[in-house]
């Protein structure tokens, strides 16, 4: 089984405890490799490494327009490795491995656009009010980042993080998830490859109390971005906030997806069907709640339900397969338990709503591989557990409503925020629906769209700040004002 070490101060650092731990394939449930578990020492040894890239290694020194053409070598080198990152995320996460070339052809972008910003970040002369003195400001990097992210998207979330910390000048200390963290290291090796000096990128695995923790309070650290489960970005932004630290929180969500009776309802439902369904519903975006108008409901869930009866659940790397694996067991668990709340409330599964099986899958916990078949639940009130509750697996909760207030009412009337799409032909209701609609992204007409260049992120219990867009450097920057006495 191969090992996969540390990955401190450019090399491949075996933890300091000698402990490893293993990692599974969601299709077969099996053991595919080891993985060092890390703890407070490597963190300490990462985080002294990446301070002093920022402080006094050649970092530090370089031009910023020097800085943006390393960017640009790494993205090349992403490009190049595109197929073999691809495959490693698909044996960890169960994602499909069309959607990770996909992914893995346009990540390149993000270290592109950002390599390009690098030599753009410039600072201003003040027109001071006072006589006798000249004052100006400069645009410093933020210091070291401790980059923490989940496994559903680990090489795109941690892209969104590293690319513009290092756009800013920062220096970064990963934290992937304990589920999925090969692909992060293979990444963070082609950093060094570029000729990114040593400390500049690192990574360290293990669990969140191990490594999450130490990293968070680590003096050394002035920034924490976090993706994840609101439940642990609200711990961490506590930690954070006592220290006295800069935080980002990226956290879940419970996105509506509203249909209203005169959109194109063709395109509508495969809008729903790849908010809810694409990634097996474990997307921060997932369009998990389908708001109907009464008018076009029935005809609309039976569209819906000819094409989602379809789905082919199989092998990711199967270019055939339409729905992979669930990525872990606790999260297999989790969205079992939420078929049977869902039943338990009242609603009624029109499809699936059962543990799911595709051939020739292996293990895990139900002897049968982590497939959880395409579910949609109608007759779903919005007070009901699973209109309210981030399931983050493939479960489509329908719900119906009569007019506008009323979708509006029903969308906004949960705590997260982070997005939201509305189907309709109406220009001005559209407009009206993006303007009181409470999250992050409003889609008119399209699901999932996302770009380097747009900015991304919750409102609500969502999460704080963005990522994504020009204003994304300026989360790793502070100002400093210079004065003169002229
Ligand atoms: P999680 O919160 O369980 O874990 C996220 C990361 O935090 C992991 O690396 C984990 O090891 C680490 N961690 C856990 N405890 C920690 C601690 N005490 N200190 C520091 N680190 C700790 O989340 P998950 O299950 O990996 O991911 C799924 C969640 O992520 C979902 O809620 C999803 O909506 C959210 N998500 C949000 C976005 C977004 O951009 N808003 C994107 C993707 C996923």
């Amino acid at each position: 089984m191969p090992r996969h070490a540390l990955r401190i101060h450019g090399q491949d650092r075996p933890p300091a405890g000698g402990q490893w731990f293993t990692t599974q394939n969601p299709f077969t449930g099996e053991d595919w490799a080891e993985v060092a578990r890390g703890d407070a020492r490597d963190v300490d040894a990462a985080v002294q490494s990446a301070h002093a890239a920022l402080t006094t290694g050649p970092w530090a020194t370089m031009s910023a327009t020097q800085r943006g053409a390393l960017m640009l070598r790494v993205a090349d080198l992403i490009a190049r490795d595109a197929a073999a990152l691809a495959a490693l995320e698909v044996r960890d996460n169960g994602k499909l491995y069309a959607e990770m070339l996909g992914q893995l052809n346009y990540i390149p972008q993000w270290f592109r656009y950002y390599g390009g910003l690098a030599d753009k970040i410039q600072g201003s002369t003040l027109p001071l009010d006072k006589p006798g003195y000249f004052a100006f400001t400069r645009h410093e990097p933020v210091g070291v980042v401790a980059a923490i992210t989940p496994w559903n998207s680990p090489l795109l979330l941690a892209t969104w993080k590293i690319a513009p910390a290092l756009a800013a000048g920062c220096t970064v200390v990963i934290k992937p998830s304990e589920f999925t963290s090969v692909s992060t290291l293979a990444l963070a090796a082609l950093f060094d490859e570029a000729g990114f000096p040593p400390g500049v990128v690192n990574v360290v695995t293990g669990f969140g109390p191990e490594v999450g923790s130490p990293l968070v309070e680590h003096p050394l650290v002035a920034k924490v971005s976090f993706t994840g489960s609101d439940a642990t970005g609200r711990h961490i932004n506590a930690q954070a906030a006592r220290l006295l630290k800069h935080t980002a929180m990226e956290l879940g969500g419970k996105s509506p997806n509203i249909v209203f009776d005169d959109a194109d309802l063709e395109q509508a439902v495969f809008g729903a069907i790849s908010g809810i369904f694409a990634a097996t519903g474990q997307t921060c975006i997932a369009g998990s709640r389908l708001l109907v108008q009464d008018s076009i409901h029935d005809a609309f869930v039976e569209r819906l339900l000819a094409v989602a009866r379809t789905a082919r659940l199989g092998d990711p790397m199967d270019p055939g397969t339409q729905v992979g694996p669930v990525t872990t067991p606790p999260q297999y668990r989790k969205v079992l338990e939420y078929l049977d709340i869902g039943r338990a409330e009242g609603a009624t599964a029109v499809l699936g709503g059962e543990a799911g099986h595709a051939p020739g899958c292996g293990g895990g916990p139900a002897g049968q591989g982590w497939f959880v078949q395409p579910t949609v639940f109608t007759g779903v009130q919005p007070e009901m557990r699973i209109a309210q509750e981030e399931v983050f697996g493939p479960v489509l909760s329908v719900i119906r409503f009569k007019d506008e207030a009323d979708a509006l009412r029903i969308a906004n009337g949960v705590r997260f925020g982070l997005a939201a799409a509305v189907w309709t032909r109406d220009i001005g209701r559209a407009i009206r629906m993006s303007e009181r609609l409470q999250a992050g992204t409003v889609w008119v007409n399209t699901y999932r769209a996302v770009s380097f260049m747009a900015p991304f992120g919750g409102v609500k219990d969502s999460g704080l700040g963005r990522e994504n867009g020009q204003d994304a450097v300026r989360e790793y920057l502070q100002t400093k004002t210079v004065w003169l006495n002229t």
